[in-house]
């Protein structure tokens, strides 16, 4: 029963070690690629598509005049004439082949993703371990959405529960129940992002409405009472930024007391992301109002401690 685990593989855009933001003690986040959502405000683009996508940092670039062993390997003739000083990639025709980036010497091309085995991830999390037996640390799948890949993330945690490694998840939640039931079988930790209550905004917004996403919510925390459930917000700038939207939230998690609820502020850290990829980011130049998300997040806060 072992070796299919191991042998199950997967597109991972990431494998951050020392974080502490993402469950309890140091952890080790594995980001998977692929994502149901297409949030506007999303920090991750690289993490959306399944596959794996090229990127092109034209700040690397030695120059055209210079090397040029880009296009000269593209058998796909989908590099063009240099722009910001690096061959423009015509996306239309890029096969995401990463020839590119195997040649440049610059890694101004370098590949979002590649494909590895639950058994290659779990060695690479494992060389943290010194560090998870002092903190209660362990690892975290985040992504993109990690039950958009379910049997390689159920892969993950059955190969980190043999190893004992301590497992947590973060979720957009609009996924399928049998994943998500089964991944929480195998967690300690759960966060669970829950970002507009109003369908209709919530599809405009994200791509798809939150009827999926609050079911899941409402039964995950029905069955599995005795799962760290950390639901949280991300505050975004005229999406979500009034006591009403943060209200309505609150209320739909009112039944549940023994859940914690966090909200984190926007941030622009993605944007250059969406450069390297040729495409626009979606939230220009909107900016979080940061008294404003204080005095929301100490609303939240006197709200779930008066109940
Ligand atoms: S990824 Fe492949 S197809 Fe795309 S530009 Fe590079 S070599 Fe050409
Ligand atoms: S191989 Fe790299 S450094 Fe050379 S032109 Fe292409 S992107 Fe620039």
């Amino acid at each position: 029963m072992d070796q299919p685990d191991r042998e199950e593989s997967g597109v991972v855009f990431n494998i951050q070690r020392y974080s502490v933001h993402d469950g309890q003690g140091i952890r080790t986040v594995v980001f998977l690629k692929g994502c149901p959502l297409r949030c506007r405000w999303c920090s991750n683009p690289e993490s959306q598509g399944p596959h794996p996508e090229l990127a092109r940092n034209a700040g690397r670039c030695l120059g055209v005049e210079i090397c040029d062993y880009c296009k000269e390997i593209c058998a796909n003739g989908a590099l063009g004439l240099p722009e910001a000083g690096a061959p423009v990639v015509d996306r239309g025709i890029c096969r995401d082949c990463m020839a590119c980036a195997a040649t440049c010497p610059a890694q101004a091309m370098q590949p979002y993703g590649s494909v590895r085995t639950a058994r290659q991830v779990l060695d690479a999390v494992e060389k943290d371990s010194p560090f998870y037996s002092r903190s209660e640390g362990g690892m975290t799948l985040s992504g993109g959405e990690p039950l958009t890949q379910p049997a390689f993330a159920l892969a993950l945690l059955r190969e980190a529960a043999r190893r004992h490694v301590d497992c947590a998840m973060e979720t957009c939640g609009h996924v399928s129940w049998t994943a998500l039931s089964r991944a929480c079988g195998l967690l300690r930790e759960l966060f669970f992002d829950l970002k507009v209550m109003d369908p209709v905004k919530h599809k405009e917004q994200t791509g798809v409405d939150n009827r999926l996403i609050t079911d899941n919510l409402r039964r995950l925390l029905t069955e599995f009472p005795r799962l760290a459930v950390r639901v949280r917000t991300p505050v975004i700038p005229g999406v979500n930024d009034s006591r009403d939207d943060i209200a309505a939230i609150l209320d739909f998690i009112r039944p549940f007391p023994h859940v914690t609820y966090e909200l984190l502020p926007y941030h622009r850290l993605g944007a250059q992301k969406y450069a390297f990829l040729d495409r626009d980011f979606p939230m220009g130049d909107a900016r979080l109002d940061n008294r404003k998300f204080e005095e929301l997040r100490n609303f939240a806060a006197g709200n779930r401690q008066a109940e």
